[in-house]
């Protein structure tokens, strides 16, 4: 596994643990045992070791993952490389720093706005969406906010102001919900120079995603999403008509 403590050493270093392996093994269990009982220095980070919160995501052989949701046997072979997630800053070790990727969550406003913020406060009524508005952004309520996608996305590597595909899914996921009023107000965010249009549609965020999450889909509809939000500033553009074919 990658050891580094950048307040110690001027690089990162792999460093070799055998682990007794056991059938139903995770790398959450394999690297417990090495930080228990063969290198208390070892810092990760995890909590719910079912998939649940998000914690333990890290580089396991390669791929973005999570170390309590990925078996040992899975992978193969006789050895596994862990490492911290890509596109973050390394804390120690495995722990990576997520108050970035937070923050920018919290920028998309993901939550219902509304105007009558006297009934939000104290509601009256339940407001229910019907069936089919929940299923247009069901899929999109499942993220546990792990940070895979954004560690495995090629722009959010080069380009350290875009929201990322976590937060701009959530931006979809509210800008969808009928019972919100934060559109213009997040248009705004999505719609610059570091907004939804630097999505370059590369697709790794959905392939790494644990809880079958497409954010690449929700970032091609937040796309469509923003354009048809700017229809009426384009009311006055002029319409071209394809020419008449010449006889
Ligand atoms: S969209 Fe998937 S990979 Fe991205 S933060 Fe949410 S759960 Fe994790």
């Amino acid at each position: 596994m990658q050891r580094f403590d950048p307040l110690r050493d001027a690089k990162p270093r792999m460093m070799e643990y055998a682990v007794p392996r056991r059938e139903g093994m995770t790398v959450l269990d394999a690297l417990l045992y090495a930080r228990d009982y063969l290198d208390h220095s070892i810092a990760l980070r995890f909590s719910c070791r079912q998939a649940s919160c998000g914690s333990c995501g890290m580089k396991i052989n390669g791929r973005p993952r999570l170390a309590c949701y990925t078996q040992v046997a899975e992978l193969g072979g006789e050895r596994v490389v862990a490492q911290p997630m890509d596109n973050f800053v390394i804390i120690k070790d495995l722990v990576t720093d997520l108050e970035s990727f937070f923050a920018k969550h919290r920028e998309m406003m993901p939550y219902v706005i509304r105007a009558d913020t006297d009934e939000l406060e104290h509601p009256s009524a339940e407001y229910l969406m019907k069936p089919e508005e929940l299923e247009k952004v069901l899929q999109f309520t499942y993220c546990i906010k792990c940070g895979l996608c954004t560690s495995s996305c090629p722009t959010a590597a080069t380009d350290s102001d875009f929201p990322g595909p976590q937060a701009l899914t959530q931006a979809y996921r509210y800008a969808m919900d009928p019972r919100d009023e934060g559109g213009r107000k997040r248009l705004e965010l999505l719609d610059s120079v570091h907004g939804v249009w630097r999505c370059h549609y590369a697709g790794s965020c959905s392939y790494v995603c644990p809880k079958g999450v497409d954010p690449a889909l929700g970032i091609q509809l937040l796309k469509r999403h923003v354009m048809s939000g700017k229809t009426p500033r384009r009311e006055g553009a002029k319409v071209f008509s394809a020419p008449t074919p010449q006889k």
